[in-house]
C-alpha cells in the first residue's frame, strides 16, 4: 500500500516499467555456453554481430539488440529496417520489440524514418513506464532521444513501389492486403549466465494498409520470453500469428515439458486449425529453453534459422507441416 506521500510521488514520477519486475542479481546453474538463433539466412550476419558481444561477456539483451541492428542497417534487406518495403501509400513503417529475462519489454510500431527501431524499443523499456509506443508518438520519442534518422524508401525500393502501384491500380482502390514479401528477423540468445533475451524487427507486410501492425511488435505474438521456461519468436503472416498469440503459445507448451521443436510444431498445428485457407500462409517459430536447447518449425518448407555457438555457425532447415 502507498502512503499519501508515496501516492503523490508515484503520480509525479511513475515507476519505470522495469522497476516492477524481478531484478538482478541473476542466479542459474546453466553451463551450456552462450548461444544465439535468428530467423532466415540473414540471421547468420545478425548472429555474428550479437556473438561479438556475447564473447565479450555482454548480456543476451545486448546481443539480440546488436543482431537486430545489423539487419536493420542492411540496405539489401527488403523486409527489415532501411531497405524495407513501404505500405501501399509509399511509407516505410517499422515495427520492433525486445524482451529480457526479467520480463522487461519494449516495443515500437509504425515508426517511420528511424534507423534502429529495436534500440528505440529498448530505450522505451529501460526509460519509461510503458511497453509500447506507436506512430507519431514513437517518432517524437525517438527524435527527442536523438536516435539516428534515415530517409525511406530507398530510391530503388521506391521505384519498385511505383511500378507495383501502377500494376495494382485497380486493386489498390480496395482495402485489401496482398503479400509480396515478409521475412522479419527474430532473434533469441542465451548468455553464459543462462539469461535469455529476444528481439524482433520488421518493415512488415509489403504494401500493407497504412497503420497496419503485424505480430512483430506485439509481445506474446511476435516474441515472448519467460525465464522460467525459455523464449520464442515468430515470422510469417502476422495476422495469423496474432490470432493464436503465437510466441506465447510456444513458451507455454515448453512449460508443459515440450521440447522447443515440439512446442513450435504444436503451435504451427494450432495455427493451421484456425485457418480455412492455408494457401501461401507461411509462418514459422523458433524457440530456446533454459537448458539452451533450440528448435523451430514452419507451416511450409523453405524456412530456416541461423544458429551460432562457440563452435557452430550454421543455417538449419526446420521441419515443416506441408510442402508448397
Ligand atoms: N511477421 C511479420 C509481419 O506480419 C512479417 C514477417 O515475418 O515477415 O509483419
Amino acid at each position: 500500500k502507498l502512503s499519501a506521500v508515496g501516492l503523490v510521488a508515484s503520480i509525479v514520477k511513475p515507476a519505470l516499467a522495469n522497476e516492477d519486475t524481478i531484478s538482478d542479481p541473476f542466479f542459474s546453474d546453466y553451463n551450456g555456453g552462450a548461444k544465439m538463433i535468428s530467423t532466415w539466412s540473414h540471421g547468420q550476419e545478425a548472429n555474428r554481430a550479437g556473438w561479438k558481444l556475447l564473447e565479450e561477456g555482454k548480456s543476451s539483451l545486448e546481443a539480440v539488440e546488436a543482431g537486430a541492428r545489423q539487419t536493420e542497417s542492411d540496405v539489401t534487406n527488403r523486409s527489415v529496417g532501411i531497405g524495407g518495403m513501404p505500405d501501399r501509400e509509399g511509407h516505410v513503417t517499422l515495427d520492433a520489440c525486445i524482451m529480457d529475462w526479467n520480463s522487461n519489454c519494449g516495443s515500437v510500431g509504425c515508426l517511420e524514418g528511424i534507423a534502429h527501431p529495436v534500440s528505440v524499443a529498448k530505450h522505451i523499456m529501460q526509460n519509461t513506464p510503458h511497453v509500447m509506443l506507436v506512430g507519431a508518438g514513437a517518432k517524437k520519442y525517438a527524435l527527442k532521444h536523438q536516435f539516428e534518422t534515415i530517409k525511406t524508401p530507398l530510391p530503388e525500393v521506391k521505384k519498385e513501389w511505383e511500378k507495383w502501384k501502377k500494376e495494382q491500380a485497380a486493386i489498390a482502390k480496395k482495402p485489401e492486403i496482398n503479400h509480396e514479401n515478409h521475412d522479419t528477423i527474430g532473434l533469441l540468445a542465451i548468455d553464459e549466465a543462462g539469461r535469455i533475451s529476444g528481439a524482433c524487427t520488421t518493415s512488415g507486410w509489403a504494401y500493407k494498409l497504412p497503420g497496419r501492425l503485424g505480430d512483430s511488435p506485439i509481445i506474446g505474438s511476435g516474441l515472448f520470453i519467460d525465464q522460467e521456461v525459455g523464449g520464442a519468436v515468430a515470422t510469417g503472416l502476422g495476422e495469423s500469428i496474432i490470432r493464436i498469440a503465437g510466441s506465447h503459445t510456444v513458451v507455454e507448451l515448453m512449460r508443459q515439458g515440450k521440447s522447443p521443436e515440439q512446442a513450435c510444431k504444436e503451435t504451427v498445428e494450432r495455427l493451421i486449425r484456425k485457418h480455412k485457407d492455408m494457401s501461401g500462409l507461411q509462418c514459422a517459430f523458433i524457440a530456446i529453453n533454459t537448458k539452451g536447447e533450440v528448435g523451430g518449425f514452419s507451416v511450409f518448407n523453405g524456412f530456416n534459422y541461423a544458429l551460432k555457438t562457440k563452435d557452430q555457425d550454421v543455417l538449419i532447415d526446420t521441419p515443416f507441416d506441408r510442402k508448397w
